[in-house]
């Protein structure tokens, strides 16, 4: 059995223990999918309800104005700017990642005139990957693409414009060294992109202490948006007279209203947005970050490896014979820990059964996130009691790669 009385008493210790009351989870479920699919706040739905209700239904056209949706999405991203070390006038709330990154990619590489190169890691996540791909051809560029963030700076010479990274590596956790990868690409003149995606919500996001660029990041995962909800982007106030986006529609024109056949990009960071923003997920997302009020990125990051460490020394612990594929150091890692198991799939998928919420990331790892706003120290404790169950009861070869699911 693993011992719930450290567990118990790091939760009547923690400062964020009263966040977790601002959602609303299921009681018989330790959810542990936050960087996947955050949860949900209560407040969404009565949000959600009185915009399709009332604000739709009877306010119809009106509710642009009257009921500020035009203007939600700049406020919306003043919310996220301080969980991002940055100013509100540095970040717009558009798209989604995969179409931010792209307009970045491209808008970057052109703040960089004459240089022949886009640098990042294959190890990223996929769509980071094929965007840079795709803007490098678009751009008559080279994609250069490097093992890690670790072989970065031996890769980095004048030709690099700008050097497109994951902040969290989202198979393992490993945490990049964003001040130092910063600095070294300035040192060759090169800005850097950084997908925040895994880390703001959960982790020390200092866009400012590390003299980043421009950056992007996911509104659903530890930002409780919803699913499917809007994604921001930053770039730096140095960067934005100059930054010209490729999808340059309408919501980044300086007045769309004018109908104006002649593009003027608005002042400022809201020429990043492209089209009507989707109202109904943009107030999921107004919520999901209403949920983080009052918390500072140093605080989320504290509990969060709290969370993983206790997760790490509990599986050593009780599971020896499960291989921790994360970096052991906390300040390594991201608000997540995997776990490696020649049937990983079947194992994520026994824990489901059991009430522990997982994912699993192919070939052979089992991911748990532990978002520090609602998940306890309590739930770290008995994931691992149930892992331990799963381990000596369950038959994990009983589950076929046929019975995959298509979202996994
Ligand atoms: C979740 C995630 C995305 C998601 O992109 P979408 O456009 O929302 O599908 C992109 N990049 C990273 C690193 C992510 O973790």
């Amino acid at each position: 059995m693993v011992d719930r009385s450290t567990a118990h008493a790091l939760d009547a210790a923690d400062p964020l223990a009263p966040l977790r009351d601002r959602f609303a989870l299921p009681p018989e479920t330790i959810y542990l999918d936050g960087n996947s699919l955050g949860a949900r706040p209560r407040s969404a739905a009565a949000r959600l309800v009185v915009a399709v209700r009332d604000e739709w239904g009877t306010g119809l056209v009106r509710s642009w104005n009257d009921a500020g949706w035009y203007t939600e999405p700049a406020r919306v991203a003043a919310r996220i700017a301080p969980l991002l070390g940055a100013d509100p006038d540095e970040v717009v709330v558009a798209d989604s990642t995969s179409v931010n990154l792209f307009k970045l990619l491209v808008a970057g590489a052109r703040l960089r005139p004459g240089r022949t190169v886009i640098l990042t890691s294959t190890r990223d996540f996929p769509t980071d990957v094929y965007l840079a791909r795709a803007a490098a051809e678009l751009l008559g560029c080279e994609l250069r693409g490097v093992d890690g963030p670790d072989a970065v700076p031996a890769a980095l010479d004048r030709d690099v414009a700008v050097v497109a990274l994951c902040h969290v590596d989202f198979r393992t956790g490993a945490l990049a060294d964003a001040h130092g990868l910063t600095a070294a690409a300035h040192a060759v003149g090169a800005l850097t992109l950084w997908d925040l995606s895994h880390s703001t919500g959960a982790l020390d996001v200092d866009l400012h202490g590390w003299a980043a660029d421009l950056a992007v990041g996911c509104g659903y995962k530890f930002l409780n948006g919803g699913p499917g909800a809007p994604a921001y982007a930053f770039a730096a106030r140095v960067h934005q007279e100059e930054l010209r986006s490729p999808l340059p529609g309408w919501f980044s024109h300086a007045d769309p209203f004018a109908f104006d056949p002649d593009f003027t990009p608005v002042p400022g960071i809201t020429r990043l947005a492209c089209g009507t923003p989707p109202v109904l997920s943009l107030l999921g997302l107004a919520e999901g970050v209403a949920s983080l009020d009052g918390v500072t990125p140093a605080a989320l990051a504290a509990k969060a490896h709290g969370l993983t460490g206790l997760f790490v020394e509990l599986v050593d612990r009780h599971c020896p014979e499960v291989e921790v594929a994360s970096p052991r150091v906390a300040e390594a890692r991201g608000a997540q820990v995997a776990l490696r198991h020649p049937r990983a799939y079947p194992l994520v998928r026994a824990l489901a059964a059991r009430g522990v919420v997982g994912d699993f990331r192919t070939p052979d790892l089992a991911r748990f996130g532990f978002a520090p706003a609602y998940t306890r120290y309590a739930d770290v404790a008995d994931a691992v009691g149930v892992l331990r169950a799963v381990l000596d009861h369950d038959d994990l070869d009983r589950l076929e790669p046929a019975q995959h699911h298509a979202v996994r």
